[in-house]
C-alpha cells in the first residue's frame, strides 16, 4: 500500500470516527492530553446546547483546577473556544483570569468587530497579553470540505496573515468549522503554515499526517457538568469504543443526509435559532474552475 493511498484511508476514517488499520496503529499516539471546546457563555442558562451559562463555566473551571494533579498519567485537558462570540470576553475571560487555567480561542477572522455578537481585535489583544492563545477557526465559517481550492486558501492563508497582522502573533493551530477536513484541507494547512489541525472527535488519537498534527475534543455541552468532563477525560477504554462508535454512526448520518439536511437536523437537535451562537455556513458547494488564491 502507497503512503499517500494509507494517509488517504486515514483521513478518512478519523473523519469518520472509525478505528484506525493495525498497520497504521502502532505509530505514536502523542500525548494523552483531553481538549475541550467551548462556543459561547451566557449570562443566564440558554436553551442552545452549546451556550454554556457563566455560572456553569466557572463550576467546570473549578473542577478542572482540582483535576490540574495528573490524572491517571493524563495532563488537564486544554481548554478551547471556537467562533469568537463576543460572550468569551464578557463571561469566561474574567473566570479564567480568576483560576490559573489558560485557553485557546479560536476566531472566525471576518468576523472580529465586525457586529456586538463578536469580539474585538482590542479585545483578543488582551486575551493574549493575559497569556492565552488566539488562533485561526478560518475566514468566514464556511465547511472547508465545501470550498474549492481557492476558496480554502483563502479561508487558512487569509485569516491567518489577518489575526498575525493584527495581533502580532504566530497562527499555527486551525480548528475545522464544523470539525470537518479532509485531505485537501490538510494539505491546505501545511502549505499555509499550520502544524495543528483541532477537529471533532475526540475519540480517536492523535496522529500527524503531511507534518499537520490531527487534535481532536470534546464538544461541551450546557448537559455537561464538571463531573460529566471529568468523565470524559477519564474514559475507560470500553467507554471510549463505545463513543467512537457512537461517533462513527453519526458521520455515517450525515454523509446519508448531506451537509445541508444534516445541519438543519443538527440546528433543531442544538435549539439553535438565529442570534444564539455564530451559524455554520454550508451553501458553497465547491467550484472546480477557480484559481488559486494569490499569496
Ligand atoms: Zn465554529
Amino acid at each position: 500500500m502507497s503512503a499517500r493511498i494509507a494517509e488517504d484511508g486515514l483521513v478518512k476514517a478519523i473523519s469518520e470516527g472509525r478505528r484506525v488499520g493495525s498497520s497504521l496503529r502502532n505509530q505514536p499516539s502523542g500525548e494523552e492530553q483531553w481538549r475541550l471546546a467551548y462556543h459561547e457563555i451566557s449570562p443566564e442558562a440558554s436553551e442552545y446546547r452549546y451556550s454554556v451559562s457563566a455560572k456553569q463555566f466557572g463550576e467546570h473551571l473549578v473542577a478542572l483546577s482540582s483535576a490540574s494533579r495528573p490524572i491517571r498519567d493524563r495532563a488537564i485537558p486544554q481548554i478551547t473556544f471556537d467562533d469568537g462570540h463576543r460572550s468569551i470576553f464578557d463571561y469566561a475571560f474574567p473566570l479564567l483570569q480568576k483560576s490559573a487555567l489558560k485557553a485557546t480561542f479560536f476566531v472566525v477572522t471576518a468576523f472580529v468587530d465586525s457586529n456586538d455578537q463578536c469580539v474585538s481585535w482590542d479585545q483578543l489583544r488582551e486575551l493574549v497579553s493575559a497569556g492565552h492563545q488566539v488562533q485561526s477557526h478560518g475566514w468566514s465559517h464556511r465547511l472547508l470540505t465545501r470550498c474549492s481550492r481557492r476558496e480554502l486558501e483563502i479561508e487558512l492563508i487569509k485569516s491567518k496573515r489577518e489575526i498575525e497582522d493584527r495581533l502580532g502573533v504566530e497562527i499555527t493551530a486551525l480548528s475545522a468549522p464544523g470539525g470537518r477536513f479532509d485531505k485537501s484541507v490538510i494539505a491546505t494547512c501545511r502549505k499555509a503554515g499550520y502544524s495543528e489541525l483541532y477537529h471533532s472527535n475526540p475519540w480517536i488519537p492523535d496522529r500527524t499526517i503531511h507534518d499537520v498534527r490531527l487534535k481532536g475534543r470534546v464538544m461541551v455541552t450546557n448537559g455537561m457538568d464538571g463531573s460529566a468532563l471529568c468523565s470524559h477525560t477519564q474514559a475507560s477504554r470500553i467507554r471510549k469504543l463505545y463513543f467512537r462508535a457512537r461517533y462513527a454512526g453519526k458521520s455515517k448520518l450525515r454523509t446519508l443526509l448531506g451537509d445541508e439536511v444534516y445541519h438543519k437536523l443538527w440546528c433543531s437537535l442544538a435549539n439553535w435559532k438565529p442570534g444564539s451562537g455564530i451559524e455554520l455556513r454550508v451553501d458553497h458547494p465547491k467550484k472546480a474552475t477557480e484559481q488559486p488564491y494569490k499569496t
